[in-house]
């Protein structure tokens, strides 16, 4: 009979190697370090180089890329996703992340994946007459493997590396690899990488911020003359706005939008005394103020299109009714009672418009207080002609199928490069 105890070690050993496997990567998972930082082009997520390792790796390639516009990049990963070989991820992640200048893929991965004793030279296009096959199998045959048989990353990394730049830097293969294109350069065909596109929102989003917060300010500035009820509708007009820019910005317009709520609410809710006797006068509860309201009144309070705030002087029983109007329901104040109760019940259409001729069509409002009833009348705009449809249509599909063609959304800061699958892979 086992204990709990012991249920549950075998239970936590269980989940541990359920979880333990999945420390292999998938292509999706390989951050794209350059994106994020342009001086960076060693992805070493699980910490298979040393910090001085990639730090250097990353000094040695920056001037090749500034030197000869080729774009190499090393990855180093404990375990490449089993779904695939580590060949195949090497493929997949070049052509992802698209590496190498468009004009003439001089791009090179470089992927070494330690718990698959395996490391490959992944070649673009470009870069197959500089660094062969051939050439590529012997960097990983006498300078790397030598150092990864005893467990040595850094090392071997190091000295492969150092034999590739020195073959791509070779002043008779530069006319060769540099491209035409600068690095990382912001052509007028490219898309905004995501890190850009996420600051230039965030800048955006603090400048609605502030701009919203000065708006809310000017409001309560220029309102400050107007009566508590007229004050509270002028400032009730920037609520939306505000708050729509609130959920836009992030939250950056927040401050503005608490700003403006709390002198609203002060607006409506501040001490007021009695305009007779001077004593200070009690709001009535949402219960009780009915009781001191007109039916047209109740009926709006009802409706929600007016609330009423009541006030009620304890000392000589004067009351003061507020009347506050809801800009979120639609009533509108009806011409007969004057109640703010007059709401769209009904939409007919009279005439059906033809391609030659318009419509008319007639909205029915009535009153929810008094029951008036009033008919608008509005036209309804000719149909669309179908050929004339038909045209604009293939107009708009071959400008946006037309569009397909032009590099598309490459996610990332390389330079579009492709790669045929050269290059060379040994293991240890
Ligand atoms: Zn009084
Ligand atoms: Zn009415």
């Amino acid at each position: 009979m086992k204990t709990t105890r012991q249920r549950f070690y075998i239970l936590l050993i269980a989940i541990l190697a359920a979880i333990l496997p999945l420390q292999a990567i998938t292509v999706d998972e390989v951050p794209n370090v350059h994106v994020a930082d342009r001086t960076q082009y060693v992805s070493n997520p699980s910490n298979v180089l040393s910090p001085a390792a990639v730090s250097r790796l990353n000094s040695a390639i920056g001037s090749l890329w500034d030197n000869t516009s080729a774009e190499l990049v090393v990855v180093a990963v404990d375990q490449v996703d089993d779904s695939m070989t580590p060949d195949e991820f090497a493929t997949r992640l070049f052509e992802k992340w698209k590496i190498g200048k468009k004009d003439n893929d001089n791009g090179v991965l470089v992927l070494l994946s330690r718990d698959d004793h395996k490391v490959i030279i992944r070649t673009g296009y470009g870069v197959e007459g500089v660094l062969p096959d051939i050439i590529a199998g012997r960097i990983i045959r006498n300078e790397m493997l030598p150092y990864y048989r005893e467990d040595n990353y850094d090392e071997g990394t190091i000295a492969g590396i150092s034999t590739i730049i020195g073959a791509l830097s070779d002043p008779n293969v530069a006319e060769e690899l540099k491209s035409k294109y600068a690095n990382d350069s912001r052509r007028a065909d490219d898309d905004l990488s995501g890190t850009e596109f996420f600051n230039l929102f965030l800048g955006f989003a603090a400048v609605v911020g502030v701009a919203m917060l000065i708006l809310v300010m000017y409001a309560i500035s220029s309102s400050r003359r107007l009566d508590d009820v007229q004050r509270y509708r002028s400032l009730d007009q920037y609520r939306t706005l505000v708050l729509f820019a609130t959920f836009l910005s992030l939250g950056m317009a927040l401050p503005a939008f608490l700003l403006l709520a709390w002198k609203m609410k002060r607006v409506r809710r501040h001490k007021r005394n009695c305009p007779h006797c001077g004593t200070q006068m009690e709001l009535i509860d949402e219960e009780h103020d009915n009781d001191f309201l007109t039916p047209a009144q109740d009926t709006e309070e009802r409706l929600n299109s007016i609330d009423y705030d009541v006030w009620h002087c304890p000392k000589c029983y004067q009351t003061e009714i507020l009347p506050y109007i809801n800009r979120q329901t639609n009533y509108t104040v009806c011409d007969r009672c004057g109640a703010r109760a007059m709401s769209l019940v009904d939409r007919r259409t009279l005439r059906q418009p033809t391609v030659r001729t318009e419509g008319e069509g007639v909205d029915i409002y009535m009153c929810k207080n008094c029951g008036n009833q009033h008919n608008k009348r509005f036209r309804i705009a000719k149909k669309p002609d179908p050929a004339a449809a038909t045209v604009a249509g293939s107009i708009l599909g071959s400008t946006l199928g037309g569009h397909g063609g032009g590099g598309g959304f490459s996610g990332g800061s390389f330079g579009g490069g492709m790669t045929g699958g050269g290059g060379a892979s040994g293991s240890w």
